[in-house]
């Protein structure tokens, strides 16, 4: 479930609860899936949070986690949503989901050309 969502950008993507972050996660220095350490020009922005205790953090997440985290959730969201069946573009999860998953994709397209 979703709960503390506000933030301009991305609100509406899950993470993994706050009480189970470490520290960096928290700080958006580690991946909230998999506690790797990120770079910060090749993570993806999941969108501040609030949490509970009216703490801001900041959910970032390496592309290996991002594209299947973000493309099961963007096939479980359009599954069951009425916006999205009439038109995706206006939903603003959808909007969210497709972006932050862009997002991963373009990092891991930029990756490969760097190593070749
Ligand atoms: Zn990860
Ligand atoms: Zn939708």
């Amino acid at each position: 479930m979703v709960n503390a969502t506000t933030g301009p950008r991305h609100p509406t993507i899950t993470v993994p609860h706050v009480g189970e972050m470490a520290e960096g996660q928290l700080r958006g220095h580690l991946c909230v899936w998999c506690g790797q350490g990120l770079r910060p020009d090749a993570s993806v922005d999941l969108g501040p949070r609030i949490g509970e205790d009216d703490h801001r953090w900041y959910p970032r997440s390496c592309p290996a986690c991002a594209v299947p985290q973000l493309h099961g959730q963007l096939v479980e969201h359009t599954g069951s949503c009425e916006q999205c069946a009439d038109e995706p573009r206006l939903c603003t999860v959808w909007e969210s989901l497709q972006s932050a998953l862009r997002e991963g994709r373009r990092i891991i397209a930029r990756a490969r050309t760097d190593r070749s």
